[in-house]
């Protein structure tokens, strides 16, 4: 860890972050780096610590003393701002980002993306704080080229699906569609941060993660996470492979989305945290454009690397259609493509996701494997039983 420098070459000073959100998906990964790579200090807030209680426990794991843990609810505590006040920098992750809440629990969706945001946000800019804040790349809702005739050659020209900060439009369904809910607060919050940055000089980085996966994401339903539970499309395609059950193909899997394997994206989260002048006022895609395929390439290729990993063969009929109003219910609505710009992060970090998809699904797929495989075969075993 000696003589870590910045990208400028400046000496790195230890520094404490409050860390929102920490015991997720993301966050976990997050403390797992700043705790074995870096010297910073991590003040962990969430509601559940499952994720990261092997960084916390024992007492003598070598960070012991820079990573304290605080059960927290960011709704109602009152040691939030005492917190964001000990910190140089607050990174907030907390939120409801799972698309089967958007249309079934909207309210609550409104509110953790938006309103439970709002007091994180004026701490910090009422006490001269950093904030990096996690938005989504589903601010950008559809493309335009969704709009264009199916047949259409434009829509095979980069200027009418490729996502930028700073120029393209953002897309939502109708109301009616509370799909939307999620990326609508989401977009406010955004406008906020940056109307804070504007007009009383906050120092912000906002996020937008395009479909980050790997370990740890989400659950596996009756295993850790609710049986009726529908986690996003990593977690639900690892049940299915699990159980050895056809994976669902939402409306015939045609939506495209770019995955990347977490681990390429904390590099690029530790990047904004130790170049806070090259990241301030910004707003960075965080992304892998060469990592694009259909859901139903996904599941045919995660299908192909699960029988490699686990040494089982696949099923006669591996996926089956399903209509999204079955699956989601009424209200549900799709983003049509997902590909990031990159010019952006590229300029102000030097940053470039390295893992294709095959390998971040070969290891992420081991991991599931090696951790469910036994308790999904129990749970399997107890119910037919009974
Ligand atoms: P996650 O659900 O695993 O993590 C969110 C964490 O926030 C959870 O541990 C949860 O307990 C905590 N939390 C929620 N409400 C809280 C509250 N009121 N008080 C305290 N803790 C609370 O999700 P993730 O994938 O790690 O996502 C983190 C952030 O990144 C979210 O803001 C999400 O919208 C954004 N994001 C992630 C992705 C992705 O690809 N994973 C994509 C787009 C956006
Ligand atoms: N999806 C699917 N089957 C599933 C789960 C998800 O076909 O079992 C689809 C979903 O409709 C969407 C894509 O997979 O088109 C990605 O869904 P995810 O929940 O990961 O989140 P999103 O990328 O939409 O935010």
């Amino acid at each position: 860890m000696a003589g870590r420098v910045d990208l400028d070459g400046n000496p790195i000073k230890p520094i404490t972050i409050c860390m929102i959100g920490a015991g997720g998906f993301i966050g976990s990964h997050l403390c797992e780096k700043l705790m074995s790579e870096t010297p910073h200090k991590v003040l962990a807030v969430d509601v559940s610590n499952d994720k990261i209680k092997h960084l916390l426990e024992p007492a003598t794991l070598a960070w012991a003393d820079r990573i304290e843990f605080h059960r927290i609810n960011i709704k109602n505590d009152s040691r939030l701002e005492g917190l964001i006040k000990m910190a140089d920098l607050t990174i907030n992750l907390a939120a409801i980002c799972t698309p089967a809440d958007y249309n079934t629990r909207p309210l609550d969706t409104i509110y953790s993306n938006f309103i439970d945001a709002l007091p994180v946000v004026k701490y910090c800019s009422e006490n001269g704080k950093r904030l990096i804040h996690f938005s989504t790349c589903e601010i950008y809702g559809k493309t335009i080229g969704a709009f264009l005739p199916k047949d259409s050659p434009l829509r095979q020209d980069p200027a009418y699906y490729v996502l930028k900060e700073d120029t393209s439009p953002c897309i939502f369904g109708p109301i009616e569609k509370q799909r939307w809910s999620y990326a609508c607060a989401k977009q406010l919050i955004e406008r906020l941060i940056y109307a804070e940055g504007a007009e009383n000089g906050l120092e912000f980085t906002i996020v937008r993660p395009f479909n980050w996966i790997g370990p740890r994401m989400d659950f596996i339903p009756g295993i850790d996470g609710p049986s009726e539970g529908v986690p996003r499309v990593l977690a639900c395609f690892s049940n299915n492979l699990l159980r050895r059950e056809p994976l669902k193909l939402v409306d015939g899997g045609e939506s495209q989305r770019t995955f990347i394997y977490i681990k390429d994206a904390i590099d690029a989260v530790l990047l904004m945290i130790e170049n806070p002048a090259r990241a301030n006022g910004h707003i960075f895609n965080v992304g892998n454009p060469n990592n694009e395929v259909t859901v139903r390439q996904l599941a045919e290729m995660m299908t192909k690397v699960y029988s490699k990993v686990s040494g089982e063969s696949s099923l006669e009929t591996p996926t089956i259609d399903v209509s999204s109003k079955e699956f989601y219910g009424e209200g549900y609505d799709d983003s049509d493509k997902r590909i990031p710009d990159m010019t952006i992060i590229n300029k102000q970090l030097a940053w470039n996701p390295k893992t294709s998809l095959w390998d971040l699904l070969e290891s992420t797929l081991t991991y599931q494997h090696r951790t469910y495989a036994e308790a999904i075969k129990q749970a399997m075993s107890k119910s037919t039983a009974n």
